[in-house]
């Protein structure tokens, strides 16, 4: 499956804020959009007037995907999913977004970033009431256990990551996460208001919907 490959500092400085796409070093002084808080591109590039409607809608639905870590394609046909569900599209596409499994690994501060979140998955150490589930897309349900099963020095790591990450962050209440035993328990479906990244939804269905 293709991945963006490129700069990820590019699209924190493109979508205006910071999208947290590369672990730790997005919380220290290192972040390149706390250096460089301007768009990337040539100087006389960036002399542009207000954008258009379309442009704004074009950056929300660039930063959900990019925060997310998604394809373009992967992006829309969650879209079209949500669409079809029962509820306002928006909405569930949030919730749909957040409940990915490797945003799951990611929230629960067990991955230092959702890199690393996709790879736990991947690589089979990710088990869901009771069974292994390595597509980081899965979506998890409201009332479900996750728990990582992994050698000991793995789990020493990720017990670590968990220090490091809650200097920074902290764990959603849609979630309830037992540290010492790798394990989560999903407590309620995600809302707008848990998010990291803040997303206008509204006009991301706007976009898709024309
Ligand atoms: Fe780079 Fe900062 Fe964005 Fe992290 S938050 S990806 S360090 S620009």
């Amino acid at each position: 499956m293709g991945r963006y490959t490129e700069a990820k500092c590019k699209l924190c400085r493109r979508a205006e804020m910071k999208l947290f796409l590369k672990g730790v070093r997005c919380t220290t002084e290192k972040c390149s959009f706390a250096k460089r808080p301007v768009p990337p591109g040539m100087q006389h590039r960036r002399k542009r007037g207000k954008p258009s409607y379309y442009a704004l809608q074009l950056r929300e639905k660039q930063k959900a995907k990019n925060a997310y870590n998604m394809l373009e394609r992967q992006f829309r046909r969650f879209y079209d999913v949500a669409s079809r569900r029962k509820g306002a599209s928006g909405r569930v596409l949030i919730q749909m977004l957040e409940r990915r499994l490797d945003n799951v690994m990611y929230r629960s501060l067990f991955a230092l970033s959702r890199n690393q979140s996709r790879q736990l998955v991947r690589h089979g150490f990710v088990f869901v009431d009771g069974q292994r589930v390595d597509i980081p897309s899965y979506l998890v349900k409201d009332g479900q256990e996750i728990e990582i099963r992994a050698h000991d020095s793995l789990k020493k790591d990720l017990k670590s990551n968990v220090d490091i990450n809650s200097k920074e962050r902290s764990c959603p209440t849609w979630m309830q996460a037992d540290n010492e035993n790798l394990k989560i328990k999903i407590v309620r479906l995600p809302e707008k208001e848990d998010l990291v990244v803040s997303i206008d939804e509204q006009l991301i269905v706007e976009l898709y919907s024309k």
